[in-house]
Order: structure tokens, then C-alpha cells, then sequence
């Protein structure tokens, strides 16, 4: 009986559980939350830290191959479970994707190959390279301080206009190792998601058209026409070529910037990587003939990679904790009985026992005939349970 393994029990776990189990596999997940969603649900679950060696020892013992759902998991874990078994991504890249600085390098290195290079930005580490900053680089204003490690959904980051405002959230961020970007005119934002086998073969699904609210994504945009054709192209070569480049191993997502920068479909920025099926590929599990997370059990078991195919136009509504709560912050149970009576609504809901506000709860893709249909259904939605980003839909 083959077992496959991953390392973290959140929502991307779990829906990469069910997706292994529906071919046969046994899975463990290592999470030290007694309910994580993807503990939960998964045969094995080994309840301990990430670092805990008896806990590694113990996954690597069970399971044939090994990912990773959570990218802050320690590289060095993955590091030691890939001396006795097949770890996919490697530690290697997941080190990279976990820290901007190193991020930004690999970006600058493939440049030239995948034709896109990121925002102007300085590294701040110490007070010196601050003040030097603060001196000499005008021109990162106004930006956004973002920490290098540990940040997600808009989490450890500073929109500054000022040196002074430089300084001061320098020092809220407590002195930890930052990036400074430039605050460029985003006119749209999208994401790639990429699958490489061991054996570098490369399939990817066409770029979705994202959208943030409050730094957290909102809606997504899965259909032909979400974005110019020459843009979305760009787009997917290019992560192709990052993802070629750093060797990878498993689902890749690169997310980019489209700004302005004057010509007919504006220009291509690289943002940032998830070593990982992404929260903007969750359209996949309804939308097209394998996920995201199908391809992340095909690549890294050695599995065959067949290029997959989006079969309905699709939008998807991120469904955080808020939902949860009325205008008076009482909680309730949303109006999934009526959500669920609209054609083409499929709702996933994480099996988290305590709603937060922020807290990524579940989503809902809507798939339908024609684009048309879906935008209609999906707003409607987004009316009925208060979603934000409807004025985007
Ligand atoms: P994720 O949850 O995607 O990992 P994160 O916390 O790593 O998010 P980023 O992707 O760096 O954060 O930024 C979050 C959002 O903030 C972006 O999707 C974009 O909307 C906005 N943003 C970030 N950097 C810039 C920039 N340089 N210029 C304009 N907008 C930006
Ligand atoms: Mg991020
Ligand atoms: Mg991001």
C-alpha cells in the first residue's frame, strides 16, 4: 500500500489528500494541530513540530514520496527527509520561495530567459543599509516595507510614503531582514500555476486574473478573455521559465503585477512565488479534467503529466471568517442554502472548527456555459454573503 506524505494540515493539505486518495494512495500528514483540516482527513496524521525528528523519521518511514502545503515549513525538515526518501519541491527551492531576498536574486538570475524582472527594490537588514536607503533611494517612494521571511496574505507588510514613515515602520517590523519595493500602478494582478515532473517535463494551466482586497485575494478570474492574450502568454512562459530554471519539482505558482507602463497591454512584473498548489488554482478542483492538486500527487509519485484542460469558464470567491458574522459580530451560519441553489455553485468549505475574521475558511467556484452566466452567478453570490471584491466581478 503506497503512502504519500505531507508536511503541514491546512486547506491546501487537505484538498491535496483528498486528490491522492481518490488514486488509491494512503496519505500521512505532519502537523502539530490536533484538528487541522488535513489531519483530519488523512489516515496517518503525526501530531508533532515540523522539526521533531521522531515525527520525520516516522513520515519518511511510512511514505513513498513527500510535499510540502505550507511554505514556511523548515527547509532543514524537508532537507532531512529527503536523505531517505523523495521530497518534491526540494528544500533547496523551498528556501529560496521562503525568503524575498533570495526570491528577488533568482528572479534577477532567469531574467533573461523568462523575459519579466520584478518591482525596484532595496534590501534593508541593518540600520546602516536603513539609513543608506533612507539617503539615497527616493525613488522606492512611495513603497511597501515587506519582511523577508514569514509573510502571507498582505501579513508583515508597511505601506510607507515617507522616509520618516521608511524608519518608523522599520522599527514596528522589529528590525527583521526587509525588502523595500516601490509601490507601482497595478492595473491588474494574475498568477500561473505551474506542474514539472522529476524528469523536467513541463505542464502549466493558463494564467487566472486575481483580485486583492486588503492584501488578501478576493475573486478569481479563470476564463478565456480574463487578460489580454499577449499579457497572459507572457505570463505563462515566463513562470515556466522560473520554474525551469530553479529545477523544480511539483505545482509551482508565480504571481505577477501588470502595470501600466504605457504600452497597449501595459507591462509584466514578477511578484513572488508559492513553492505549491495556490489559493488562486482552487478552480482547478471544479473547472478543469485534473487540479492543481492532482498534478501535485502525478509529480511528485512519478506519475505521468498529461497537460490539463479547463472544460468551463469559472470564478472563484474566497470565503474568509467574516462571512461568519453579522453586521453586530454576531455569529451565524451563512446562507449556503441559497448559494447552493444557483446553478454551477460548488462550495468547499475547510472543516475549520472556529471561524476568525481573515481566517480562510473555504471558497466557491462557480462554472457555467458561457462567462456571462458565471459573472451573473458569482455576483449574485457575492450579494447574498456580503463577499468583498463584488465591484470586480
Ligand atoms: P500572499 O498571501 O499572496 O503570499 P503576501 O503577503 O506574500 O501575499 P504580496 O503578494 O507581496 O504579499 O502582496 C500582497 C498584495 O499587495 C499584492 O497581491 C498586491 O495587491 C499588493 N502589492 C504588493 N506589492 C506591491 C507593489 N510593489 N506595488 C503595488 N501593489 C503591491
Ligand atoms: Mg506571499
Ligand atoms: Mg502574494
Amino acid at each position: 500500500k503506497a503512502t504519500l506524505g505531507v508536511m503541514g494540515g491546512g486547506q491546501l493539505g487537505r484538498m491535496f489528500v483528498h486528490a491522492a486518495q481518490r488514486l488509491g494512495y494512503f496519505t500521512a500528514v505532519l502537523d502539530p494541530d490536533a484538528q487541522s483540516p488535513a489531519g483530519l482527513v488523512s489516515h496517518h496524521h503525526i501530531q508533532t513540530d515540523y522539526n521533531d525528528p521522531a515525527g520525520l523519521a516516522q513520515l519518511a518511514d511510512l511514505c513513498q514520496a513527500i510535499t510540502t502545503e505550507f511554505e514556511n515549513v523548515p527547509a532543514q525538515a524537508l532537507q532531512t527527509l529527503a536523505q531517505t526518501r523523495p521530497v518534491a519541491p526540494g528544500a533547496a527551492v523551498v528556501g529560496i520561495a521562503q525568503d524575498r531576498i533570495e526570491e528577488k536574486d533568482h528572479f534577477a538570475a532567469c531574467a533573461d530567459i523568462s523575459g519579466v524582472t520584478c518591482a525596484p527594490y532595496a534590501v534593508i537588514e541593518t540600520p546602516a543599509q536603513l539609513q543608506a536607503v533612507l539617503e539615497e533611494r527616493a525613488d522606492l517612494l512611495p513603497g511597501i516595507l515587506k519582511t523577508a521571511r514569514m509573510g502571507y496574505d498582505g501579513k508583515g507588510q508597511v505601506r510607507v510614503r515617507t522616509a520618516s514613515e521608511l524608519a518608523a515602520a522599520w522599527a514596528e517590523l522589529g528590525g527583521v531582514a526587509c525588502v523595500l519595493e516601490k509601490m507601482l500602478p497595478l492595473t491588474a494582478e494574475c498568477s500561473v500555476l505551474v506542474a514539472r515532473g522529476w524528469g523536467g517535463q513541463v505542464v502549466s494551466f493558463a494564467p487566472q486574473r486575481n483580485v486583492h482586497v486588503e492584501g488578501i485575494l478576493a475573486v478569481t478570474h479563470a476564463y478565456e478573455g480574463n487578460m489580454p492574450l499577449a499579457l497572459a502568454t507572457s505570463a505563462r512562459d515566463a513562470a515556466i521559465a522560473i520554474a525551469q530554471h530553479l529545477g523544480y519539482v511539483g505545482v509551482l505558482c508565480v504571481e505577477f503585477f501588470v502595470v501600466d507602463n504605457g504600452s497597449a497591454h501595459g507591462g509584466l512584473v514578477v511578484n513572488e512565488m508559492a513553492p505549491r498548489p495556490h489559493n488562486s488554482g482552487h478552480y482547478t478542483l471544479d473547472a478543469c479534467d485534473a487540479s492543481q492538486f492532482d498534478l501535485q500527487v502525478h509529480a511528485m509519485a512519478g506519475l505521468p503529466l498529461p497537460q490539463p484542460r479547463q472544460h468551463s469558464p469559472a470564478i472563484m470567491l474566497n470565503l474568509l471568517g467574516d462571512v461568519w458574522f453579522d453586521a453586530s459580530g454576531q455569529q451565524r451560519e451563512p446562507d449556503w442554502h441559497s448559494v447552493l441553489s444557483l446553478p454551477g455553485t460548488h462550495l468547499h468549505l475547510y472543516g475549520k472548527l472556529d471561524a476568525r475574521v481573515g481566517r480562510k475558511m473555504g471558497h466557491l467556484t462557480i462554472t457555467g456555459p458561457d462567462v456571462a452566466s458565471v459573472k451573473t452567478v458569482a455576483r449574485r453570490v457575492a450579494e447574498l454573503l456580503g463577499l468583498p471584491g463584488l465591484d470586480a466581478i
